[in-house]
């Protein structure tokens, strides 16, 4: 069977790996329009248990990634100065391009080295194959070629974000939320590495616009944003890569393969990154299309067919708790009306799936921080 993959980020890298692992004579090509050591954006955060997933099937990938992973227990919610921790949550990050890394050295030792600075066009440029996998992220041409077939479905979100680095160490996962006379903002901030943190910025539209952002280029945008965040930042600057305001596409398809493509990761599905799980996704997918091939052999609509039904009641509860989240984060400066702790208890219980006695299970101390604030009031 001739294997074509779209895209060489977590899922299309981590595809090709297994399919090749468990068949070292597949013919597995990759096509990447970037060069291999070009990433957007900075670390990406796994909760905490994220990747045990690959502990039981894959220790070696697992193993070749947990250096690189840095750790914290808590959360901290930073609202109106008052820095509210919540024990017992507890995630790891690592660095976006360390984790294509080591994805493409896994790669290498199966003997693929994927066909970067191909730009495809369109998908008649794919060559022949008997399977074309779209791992090609938010903006996939294979789903938008087929968009009807697969049943497309995109929202555009109001909020804008823009996803910086910065050099100063955060101790936790801090979420920053400001109110100026200019509007309201957020920050999801976190160390991903020795060195770095990942620092995103998110603003509602009409403090977009009360600000002007829109008329500012990216030099401008930082430059605004860290005098917001001055107090957070303590002196760090920004660290721009292609660091431009965009919407989150909430994107869905009804149908996740037609004939000989199918869709994995991004291009599938898009989850909000305040539930810090999209590239865990991307890679479960393509584990889950992955068994479903090795299940059924040279019968790709069987594989295909067989991978959805797997896959599709988990992937539907991740994005029902992720478009959860992105709906709070949309409306967030009316969240910003509560006091800390209520406005922090609001925050963790925003995907609506964590009930309060988890919460008091799982993060005593905050709960405990609840119910004092809340005697006081
Ligand atoms: C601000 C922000 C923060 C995030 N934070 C987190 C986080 O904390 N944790 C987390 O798990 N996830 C996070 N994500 C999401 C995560 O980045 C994605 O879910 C993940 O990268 C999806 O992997 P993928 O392989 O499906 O797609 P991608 O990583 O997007 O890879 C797709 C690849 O396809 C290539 N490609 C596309 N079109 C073509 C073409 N026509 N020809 C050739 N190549 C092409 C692209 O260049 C790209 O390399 C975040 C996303 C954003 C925007």
């Amino acid at each position: 069977m001739r294997i074509v993959i779209l895209g060489a980020g977590p899922a299309g890298l981590y595809l090709a790996y297994l399919i090749r692992r468990r068949n070292p004579r597949a013919d597995v090509r990759v096509i990447e329009q970037n060069p291999p050591d070009a990433t957007f954006g900075f670390g990406v955060v796994f909760s905490e248990r994220a990747l045990e997933f690959l502990d039981a099937d894959d220790p070696e990938t697992h193993a070749a990634i947990r250096p690189h992973l840095i750790g914290w227990r808590d959360i901290t919610i930073d609202h109106r100065g008052e820095k509210v921790r919540i024990d017992g949550v507890g995630f790891t990050a690592i660095g976006r391009l360390h984790l294509l890394q080591v994805l493409q050295e896994r790669l290498e030792q199966v003997g693929i080295v994927p066909q970067y600075n191909q730009a495809v066009a369109s998908v008649d440029d794919l060559g022949a194959a008997d399977l074309v996998v779209g791992a090609d992220g938010v903006n996939s041409l294979v789903r938008r070629t087929f968009e009807g077939e697969f049943g497309t479905t995109t929202q555009t979100m109001s909020n804008r974000f823009v996803w910086y680095g910065t050099r100063k160490p955060f101790d936790t996962l801090t979420q920053t939320f400001l109110e100026t006379p200019e509007g309201h903002f957020n920050a999801h901030h976190y160390r991903y590495s020795g060195s770095m943190s990942t620092f995103i910025v998110e603003v509602d539209e009409e403090t977009f616009f009360r600000v002007g952002f829109d008329a500012m280029d990216e030099e401008r945008t930082r430059a605004k944003c860290e005098q917001v965040f001055a107090a957070t930042l303590g002196g760090y600057p920004l660290v721009t890569n292609r660091s431009l305001w965009r919407q989150f596409p909430r994107i869905w398809n009804e149908r996740w393969s037609h004939g000989r493509y199918v869709l994995v990761g991004d291009a599938l599905r898009t989850a909000h990154f305040s539930i810090g799980s999209g590239s865990r996704l991307a890679m479960e997918d393509v584990i889950a299309l992955d068994r479903a091939l090795e299940a059924n052999g040279e019968d790709v609509p069987a594989a295909l067919a067989a991978y959805e039904a797997a896959r599709r009641p988990i992937v539907e509860k991740l994005y029902a708790a992720a478009n959860a989240s992105i709906d709070w984060y949309e409306r967030f400066p009316e969240h910003m009306k509560l006091e800390p702790y209520e406005f922090a208890l609001s925050y963790m219980r925003r995907s609506e799936r964590v009930s309060l006695e988890e919460l008091r299970r799982n993060s005593p101390r905050f709960i405990a921080g609840v119910e004092a604030a809340r005697a006081k009031a």
